[in-house]
């Protein structure tokens, strides 16, 4: 093997199939956006590879600020390139960001649903609290199911709350549905626990009703949001 390699340069990098190349560069981005962008810097076969649907959708926005304070064009596009090859984390932003400023509601849902439907947990339960909000009857079940039963977000609820909650502290929310939550359980007997949800199903009794549950989850949301 040694004596194979004394003869030749080895084997470089840019050597690599392109695909392979662009696996290593996806696997850079999607632990750290700065070392993607230090790469593209690198050489032309670099910054041509990185710029691919695979690595928008893997590349990790832990160095983006959530909500963009000033307009950066450079940076607006890049997300936008995100959430156009479907990156969970950059749709999850921009969905909660929109539907709880009231912007594009439409729009804003999907982009929650697509990045829950990928498996973010944090999309998944600002979903169920979406349609608990929003929705009567069947959509109110479904979130109920979502914060409950997804196997996505098991144990991670508390978490994720958390996620929320620090996410809509920087903006201001707009969307006329939370304003004024209706109250879901009416049985006038029932005790309201203190906790949340159950951060792990099988560890908690189920006696809770779910109604009073679903109450207690969007109180927490509800109690922490800043309103304009
Ligand atoms: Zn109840």
């Amino acid at each position: 093997m040694a004596n194979e390699q004394k003869g030749s340069s080895g084997t470089s990098i840019l050597s690599l199939p392109t695909e392979v190349l662009s696996e290593v560069l996806a696997r850079v981005a999607s632990s750290s956006s700065t070392d993607l962008f230090r790469a593209k810097l690198c050489c032309k076969l670099f910054y041509e590879v990185s710029d691919a649907n695979n690595i928008y959708q893997r590349v990790s926005l832990d160095k983006f600020e959530i909500v963009l304070w000033q307009k950066n064009h450079k940076v607006s596009r890049f997300l936008k390139n995100c959430r156009e090859s479907k990156n969970p984390e950059a749709l999850y932003r921009k969905g909660v960001v929109d539907f709880f400023t009231d912007k594009h509601e439409d729009s804003a849902l999907e982009c929650v649903e697509e990045a829950a439907n990928s498996g973010h947990a944090d999309a998944a339960y600002a979903l169920g609290i979406i349609y608990i909000f929003v929705g009567r009857d069947e959509l109110k079940c479904k979130g109920l199911r979502l914060l409950k039963k997804s196997r996505i977000l098991k144990g991670r609820v508390k978490l994720c709350s958390d996620n929320l909650l620090a996410l809509l502290r920087m903006i201001w929310v707009k969307n006329l549905v939370f304003l004024n939550p209706t109250s879901i359980c009416f049985a006038m007997t029932h005790e309201r626990k203190t906790s949340s949800w159950p951060m792990d199903a099988d560890e908690v009794e189920e006696s809770t009703c779910e109604d009073c549950a679903c109450d207690e989850e969007i109180g927490t949301i509800c109690a922490a949001l800043p309103y304009r």
